[in-house]
Parts: C-alpha cells; structure tokens; sequence
C-alpha cells in the first residue's frame, strides 16, 4: 500500500487510533511525528505493543493543541502534508464532569489546528476524528453523513464544533479538511476504562481465577462495534484524496453492550445466562451460577444515546473501508490478547 504524502503529524500518538494509525503509516512509508500532552511523561505502551516505539520515522513532540502558538509552531516545525488530529477528551461519560475542558480539547484545539495549518501547510489535509455522538438520538437509523447534527452530551457538543470548524475551513479557504465521523471502534489496545476493554480484560482475568465478576452500566445501550484498524486504514486513506469530505466509519450492525459481554465471555470459554432487569440484571456463568457481570446504577450516565448505527456506504465507496472483524472475531481478538497479558504479568 502507498500513499500519496511522506510526512505525517498525528496528534494523540499515545491513543488506540493514534497508535494504531502510526504504525499503518509507517508500514507505508511515511515519516510520523506523533504528539503526547506536555507535562507528563508519554505512556508509549501501545506503541511498544505494536512494535513501533523505536521506529527511525517516527519522533514524539509535546503539543497542548489548545494553545493556539504552539499549534502553529508544531506544524513549521514538523511541515505535514497530512494532520491526523486525534487528540482530545475521548470519553463521553467523562465530559460530563468537565464540559469546558472537553470543549477546549475537542473542539478549540481542532481550530487552533486549522488554522496553524492554513498559515505553515496550506497544502496538506487535515483529517479529524469525530465522533458519531455529534448525532445525538438521530430520528432514523442508520445514520450517514447527511443525518442532521444535534448532540445530546457535552462530548457530542465538543465534536460537533471540531466538525463544523473542518467544514468551515473548507468552505472559507478551501483548505483540503476531512471529517471521520467514527462510530464505535476497538481493539486489543483499547483504554481499560471503556466498556468493551473492560469486559475483554474482566472475561480474562474471570476466565484465569483472577476476578470475580465486572460492573457494568448500561446494558442495553446498543453500538456499532467497529475494529479500530479498520478504521485508522480509512482515516489514511481519506488524506491521500485530493479535496476533503465528510466520511462516516462503521460497521452497518448494532450489538447491545450485553452481546458484547456474552461474546467476550464465550471467547474466554464461559458461557453467560442472562437473569433480571434495570439495575437488577446480572449475567450468570452456565454450569456454575456464578455471577460474572452486574450493573453499578452509578455507571449510568446522565443520559445515554440508546442505538447508534452507521451507514458507511460513501467510505466504502470512496475509501475502499471494509470492516475486517464482525462482533465475535473482535472480542475474540481483544480476550486473547488480555488473555495473553495476564498469563504474561
Ligand atoms: P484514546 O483515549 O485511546 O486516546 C486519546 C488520545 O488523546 C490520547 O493520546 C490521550 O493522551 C489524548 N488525550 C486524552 N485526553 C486529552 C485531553 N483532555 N486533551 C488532549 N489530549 C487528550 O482514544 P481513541 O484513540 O480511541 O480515540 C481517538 C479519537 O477518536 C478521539 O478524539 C476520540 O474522541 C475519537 N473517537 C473515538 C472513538 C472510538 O470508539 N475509539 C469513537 C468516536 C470518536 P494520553 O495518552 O496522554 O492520555
């Protein structure tokens, strides 16, 4: 695979995508700087996992993308031809508790950055993850790039300005400014704190005699499960195109965190029954009756977007996506390497 541009910025290298897309860019031969929050130390676990951490074409630069000097200093210094912005506050359940901090890390950083690039870059293209969370609770399903924005968290708020400002960029200037509207995606390298890791590693541990039983919230809130490879592929390949555009990235499938969990479950070899409801629901391994997994009312968040599912017939189209793994191939994937790190501490 090749690709039409030789140096890279990717903000939020120490992330799952941000990981995940240095190593995929690097296999193509593009030179990466990668950035990581100043002040504290970057954990590169992720890319010590991917094998990458010592890679000659890729360089680790400090960078607070909330202040708009050192985003343009950054850039003049790293000249990309591509701007992979994945940087910010990723987790909807934790801009809750800080609504003005996620709006500057998701939203304000995403202008500094446009804005840098239209003075020091001109040319290169500008690629933001956003996030499907911008939609809110859509009226229909799936939803695609034309379905009205109208967020119901402060997350989805922090996105949807970062989205809005690529759009405007492009209209003003023309500036070549992508926007990845990125459904659930996940792999062996996900952040514990979110839900489908938390499930592969609880699976794991159960599974080895390490634990008892994961807490969970929301069990019927249903997502579009998507393998996180697949979807940093699309977010390159999106940069390698000659004018900017909206993508969606997702599956076209909608599994409830309880199929997840049943499915992580099975691939550590237990098999769970379901028993009860709301707050009282409990999944039960088979044989034993042991419960595995429980619901903490505290987990529940304020409020929950109860389906969300894509249609990414324009990424397939245009980018040549292609989800690789369906619900059971991902949690397989991520329980065995959980599996694996366990075995191995
Ligand atoms: P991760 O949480 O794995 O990585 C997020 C990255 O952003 C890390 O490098 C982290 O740095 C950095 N970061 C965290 N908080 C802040 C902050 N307040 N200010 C600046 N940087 C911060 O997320 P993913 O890799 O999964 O996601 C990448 C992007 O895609 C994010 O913007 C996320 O919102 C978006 N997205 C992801 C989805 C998914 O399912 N994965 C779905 C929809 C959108 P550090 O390592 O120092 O903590």
């Amino acid at each position: 695979m090749s690709l039409p541009y030789a140096r890279a910025l990717v903000t939020g290298v120490t992330g799952q995508d941000g990981a995940l897309l240095a190593a995929h860019l690097l296999a193509a031969g593009v030179e990466v700087v990668g950035t990581h929050r100043p002040g504290r130390a970057p954990d590169p676990w992720r890319l010590r996992e991917l094998g990458i951490a010592a890679h000659p074409a890729l360089r680790l630069a400090a960078l607070d993308a909330t202040d708009a000097a050192a985003c343009a200093a950054c850039i003049a210094a790293a000249r990309p031809q591509a701007l992979f912005h994945l940087a910010g506050q990723s987790r909807v359940a934790a801009a809750f508790a800080d609504p003005q901090g996620s709006l500057a890390a998701n939203g304000l950083s995403a202008v500094n950055l446009l804005e840098a690039l239209r003075a020091e870059a001109a040319e290169a293209h500008f690629v933001l993850a956003c996030s499907a969370e911008i939609f809110g609770e859509p009226a229909r399903a799936p939803q695609d790039e034309a379905t009205p924005a109208a967020p119901r968290t402060p997350y989805g708020l922090s996105k949807l300005v970062a989205h809005a400002a690529v759009g405007a960029w492009r209209a003003s200037y023309g500036l070549r400014a992508s926007s990845a509207i990125l459904f659930n995606h996940e792999s062996e390298l996900r952040d514990a704190a979110f839900v489908t890791r938390k499930l592969s590693r609880g699976a794991a541990r159960i599974a080895l005699g390490l634990e008892e039983a994961v807490t969970l919230g929301h069990l019927d809130a249903r997502r579009d499960f998507g393998y996180a490879p697949d979807h940093v592929a699309a977010m390159a390949a999106m940069a390698a195109r000659a004018h900017g555009d909206d993508y969606v990235l997702a599956t076209g499938v909608a599994a409830s965190v309880r199929d997840f969990a049943t499915a992580a479950f099975a691939a550590a070899g237990i098999a769970l029954d379901w028993r009860g409801a709301g707050a009282d629901e409990v999944g039960v391994e088979r044989g034993s009756g042991r419960v595995r997994v429980r619901v903490d009312p505290a987990l529940l968040r304020p409020v929950d977007a109860p389906l969300q599912v894509g249609d990414a017939a324009k990424a397939r189209r245009e980018l040549g996506f292609a989800p690789s793994l369906d619900l059971a191939g991902l949690a397989r994937r991520m329980v065995e390497a959980d599996l694996a790190r366990e075995r191995a501490a």
